[in-house]
C-alpha cells in the first residue's frame, strides 16, 4: 500500500465523506450539525451525484418529484417548486446544487477529487485517506456515500478503440452539449437509460441502431407538468404524506391504489380493466395491481402478456414487435418508465438489432458488427449499465483489520451487516449499502434513512466515549442469509439483474438488496435502541 500513513500534511477530521450527491450532501449536513468535523470529497466537479453525471437525453426520475426531494427540511420541501410530476435532470441537479448553497455545504467539499485508498489504524481507531490530487486526511469514521450506480460499465468490446467516431457513455455524458444532427447513432443496450434516450436521440439523429440484449417491459411515465392543486394538497400536510410514504414497501407511492388481492382471483377481463387503469395512469403503479405480482409466476405472466400485447398493438412491424417482446419476469429487473418508447420503433430512421442470438462481434473503426454484418455508425452511445451497488466502493482501495482489502473480503459477494457495516472495517459506514434496501425503494428517503441513523450512532459513539463500531461477523452471517431468504420467497432472482450482479461478467452473483423498506426501518431502530446490538463497540483509550 502507498504511503496513506506517512504523508507529511495529514489533516485530522472527525468524519470523511465520500461522494456529494445526495447521500454526502445530506451526511455532511447532518454531521456539521451535531458538531462533527468533516472533509467531503467528490470526483465531479459539482455536487448531484447520478444526477451530474446522468445527463444524457431524456434523463429523468422515475420517481415522481414531490416524493424524490428530502423531507428532512420543512421550508425547504415547502419553498422548493417542482415543474413537472417526474423531475428531469437538469431540473433535480439544480436543486441538489439548491441544496449545496442553502445549507453552505460546499465549503467542506473538495471537488474533482477522488479517493483512491482508505486504510483503517487498529492501533488509534483511525482511517487514513489518501486522493488523486495527494491530498491525505485522517478521520475516526470513514462514510461512504458513493453511489449504487456511479461506476459505469462499458464492457470491453473487441476493437472499440478503433471506432473513428465519438463514443458516449450515458452514465459519464459530456457537460458540453451533444448533436447528433445528421448524424447516424448506434446505441448499445435498453436498460431505463436508453429506453428514456432513445426517442429523443431518435428525433435528432439521422439514423438510429439499437443493439438490443434482453428485451424490457416499459410503462408509459405518462409525465406531465406538475399539478398545482396537488402540490398545493401535499404542501398542506408534507410531514404526513412523507411519514405515510415511510410506511410504504419501497418508501414511496402513498398515493397509487395498491391492491391486495392475488391476481389470479379475478376473471381475465376485470384483470385487463385493472391493468389498463394503471397503464393509463402510468408509473410504477402498474406492478401494484395484484398483491402476488413478484411472488407468483403464473399471477406475473397475466401481466407481462398485457404488457406484450400493448407493444403488438403499438409496433408496426410484427417482425420488431416480436423481437421488442420480453419473455422474463415483469419487475425481476429494474422496471423502466417511458415516453414513446415503443412508438419511437415505428420510425422510418430507426432500426433494432438483436444481439442475444449473435451477440456484437468487435466494432470497427466505422460501426458495430453482428453475425458478420457491419451496421455502419458515425457515433456509438454505450447504455450498458453499471457495476452496480458495489463497483464505486470497491474502486477504493479500502483496507481494514490485518490490513485486509475489502475486496478480498468481499471476493464471493458483498458481507454487510444492515447493508450499513461491514466485519473487519470498523467505523467505516455504507450509505445504502448492499444488503439495505436502497434500490428497490426511493432513494432519497432510503438516504435520510441511513444517514440519520449514522449521525445518531455518532452521536452515540461520542457520548459514551466509544472510539469504534464493528459488525460482528455473527450478526453479519445471519443479516446476508436473512437477505436472500427474503429475496428466495420471490421472483426478483429469476432474471439477469444487475441487482444480482448478472450484468458484469465474472461478478459474483448474490441478490445485492433487500427487499421490504418498513420492516427495515423497524430493525435499524432496534438495533439502535438495544445499545447497537450486532456491533461491537470498542472504549477510547483512557487518558
Ligand atoms: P441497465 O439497466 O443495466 O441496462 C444496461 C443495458 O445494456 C441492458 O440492456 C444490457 O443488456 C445492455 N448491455 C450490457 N452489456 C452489454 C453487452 N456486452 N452487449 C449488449 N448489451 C449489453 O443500465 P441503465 O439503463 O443505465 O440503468 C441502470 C439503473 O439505473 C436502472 O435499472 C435504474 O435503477 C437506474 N436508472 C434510473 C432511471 C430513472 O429513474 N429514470 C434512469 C436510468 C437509470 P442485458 O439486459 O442483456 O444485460
Amino acid at each position: 500500500m502507498s504511503n496513506v500513513r506517512n504523508a507529511d500534511a495529514v489533516r485530522r477530521f472527525d468524519a470523511v465523506v465520500v461522494g456529494a450527491g445526495f447521500a454526502g450532501l445530506y451526511m455532511l449536513h447532518r454531521l456539521r450539525e451535531a458538531g462533527f468535523r468533516v472533509r467531503v470529497f467528490e470526483a465531479g466537479a459539482g455536487v448531484g451525484g447520478t444526477w451530474y453525471w446522468n445527463r444524457y437525453p431524456g434523463a429523468r426520475c422515475d420517481v415522481e418529484s414531490m416524493e424524490y426531494s428530502y423531507s428532512f427540511c420543512e421550508e425547504l420541501q415547502q419553498q422548493w417548486e417542482w415543474t413537472e410530476r417526474y423531475a428531469g435532470q437538469p431540473e433535480i441537479l439544480r436543486y441538489a446544487n439548491h441544496v449545496a448553497d442553502r445549507f453552505d455545504l460546499r465549503r467542506d467539499i473538495a471537488f474533482d477529487t477522488r479517493v483512491t485508498e482508505a486504510a483503517f489504524d487498529e492501533a488509534t481507531n483511525v482511517w487514513h485517506v489518501a486522493t488523486d490530487t495527494g491530498e491525505r486526511v485522517a478521520a475516526a469514521f470513514c462514510i461512504m456515500a458513493t453511489g449504487c450506480l456511479s461506476s459505469a460499465n462499458l464492457p470491453n468490446f473487441d476493437g472499440l478503440d478503433s471506432f473513428s467516431g465519438e463514443t458516449y457513455h450515458t452514465g459519464r455524458w459530456p457537460h458540453a452539449n451533444v448533436d447528433f444532427s445528421g448524424k447516424r447513432v448506434g446505441i448499445v443496450g435498453t436498460g431505463s437509460s436508453a429506453i428514456q434516450a432513445i426517442p429523443i436521440i431518435a428525433r435528432q439523429a439521422a439514423h438510429l441502431t439499437v443493439f438490443q440484449r434482453t428485451p424490457n417491459y416499459s410503462i408509459p411515465a405518462r409525465n406531465t407538468s406538475i399539478d398545482a392543486e396537488l402540490v398545493r394538497e401535499i404542501k398542506a400536510e408534507y410531514p404526513a404524506f412523507r411519514a405515510r410514504n415511510y410506511k410504504m414497501p419501497a418508501g414511496f407511492g402513498t398515493r397509487i391504489p395498491q391492491n391486495d388481492a392475488p391476481a389470479l382471483a379475478d376473471d381475465p377481463p376485470s384483470r385487463d380493466a385493472n391493468y389498463d387503469e394503471r397503464w393509463q395512469r402510468g408509473g410504477f403503479g402498474f406492478l401494484s395491481a395484484y398483491n402476488d405480482l413478484l411472488t407468483n409466476r403464473d399471477a406475473n405472466q397475466t401481466a407481462a402478456e398485457f404488457v406484450r400485447q400493448r407493444i403488438r398493438e403499438t409496433l408496426k412491424d410484427p417482425d420488431v414487435a416480436e423481437l421488442l417482446c420480453p419473455d422474463n419476469v415483469i419487475g425481476c429487473k429494474r422496471p423502466c418508465l417511458d415516453t414513446g418508447y415503443f412508438e419511437t420503433y415505428n420510425r422510418p430512421n430507426v432500426s433494432l438489432v438483436d444481439v442475444r442470438s449473435q451477440p456484437i462481434e468487435r466494432i470497427t473503426s466505422s460501426g458495430i458488427v453482428v453475425g458478420g454484418k457491419e451496421h455502419a455508425v458515425d457515433c456509438i452511445v454505450f447504455a450498458t449499465g453499471f457495476d452496480a451497488m458495489t463497483g464505486a466502493v470497491l474502486n477504493i482501495d479500502i483496507r481494514g483489520r490485518g490490513a485486509v482489502p475489502l475486496k478480498e473480503k468481499w471476493g464471493a459477494g458483498p458481507r454487510t451487516y444492515l447493508g450499513l457495516g461491514t466485519a473487519g472495517f470498523p467505523n467505516l459506514f455504507l450509505i445504502s449499502g448492499p444488503g439495505s434496501p436502497s434500490v428497490l425503494t426511493n432513494m432519497l428517503c432510503s438516504i435520510e434513512q441511513h444517514v440519520n441513523w449514522i449521525s445518531d450512532c455518532l452521536t452515540h459513539l461520542r457520548q459514551h466515549r466509544l472510539a469504534a463500531i464493528e459488525a460482528t461477523p455473527a450478526a453479519q452471517d445471519a443479516w446476508v442469509e436473512h437477505v436472500n431468504a427474503v429475496a428466495d420467497t420471490t421472483l426478483y432472482p429469476t432474471c439477469n439483474s444487475w441487482y444480482l450482479g448478472k450484468n458484469i461478467p465474472g461478478k459474483p452473483q448474490v441478490f445485492m438488496p433487500l427487499i421490504g423498506f418498513p420492516p427495515y426501518v423497524e430493525k435499524c431502530d432496534a438495533v439502535a435502541a438495544n445499545g447497537y446490538e450486532g456491533f461491537e463497540l470498542t472504549k477510547a483509550a483512557q487518558r
